[in-house]
């Protein structure tokens, strides 16, 4: 049996289908369950992060990171990808991105992302505190492996 510790949040909408069911975050060789947990997100860490069961979207911080167990095997559900979206603020000449962190299911569909990341994220900003705009065609997204 294959353990490892995975960094993983809960998602912050009390209604979320997902329950309090760990929604892990990526993290690039994660170490066995012998070994000590890392010391990872650094204490400065926030993220804006979108929930794909709820379609609801969350600013956490270090705090909100809990390291869990998760055996590598049978438990495929379990495996998310995440999608970074980067998106304009509505101030047309910032320029900042407002970053959000999708996680999905491989049958998650670019509309409910799209609509996810519009609905969802209203609380999402730049880091100039500007909040997003109502324009999808001037978001980029990137697959995240990591989420710094
Ligand atoms: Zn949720
Ligand atoms: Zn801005």
């Amino acid at each position: 049996m294959t353990e490892v510790w995975l960094p993983a949040i809960y998602c912050q909408n009390p209604h979320c289908p997902n329950g309090i069911r760990p929604i892990f975050l990526p993290y690039p060789n994660p170490p066995s369950t012998s070994e000590g947990q890392p010391n990872w997100p650094k204490d400065t860490w926030r993220a804006f992060l979108a929930c794909h069961y709820c379609e609801r979207g969350y600013s956490y911080a270090k705090s909100d990171v809990r390291w869990e167990p998760l055996n590598l095997e049978g438990e495929s559900d379990a495996q998310n990808f995440w999608i970074l979206v980067e998106a304009k603020c509505v101030q047309e000449n910032c320029g900042l991105p407002i970053r959000i962190f999708f996680f999905g299911k491989e049958n998650t569909s670019e509309k409910k992302r799209d609509s996810t990341v519009a609905n969802g994220c209203i609380g999402a900003a730049c880091e100039l505190g500007h909040f997003l705009a109502k324009s999808p065609d001037t978001v980029q997204m990137s697959p995240a492996y990591i989420i710094e």
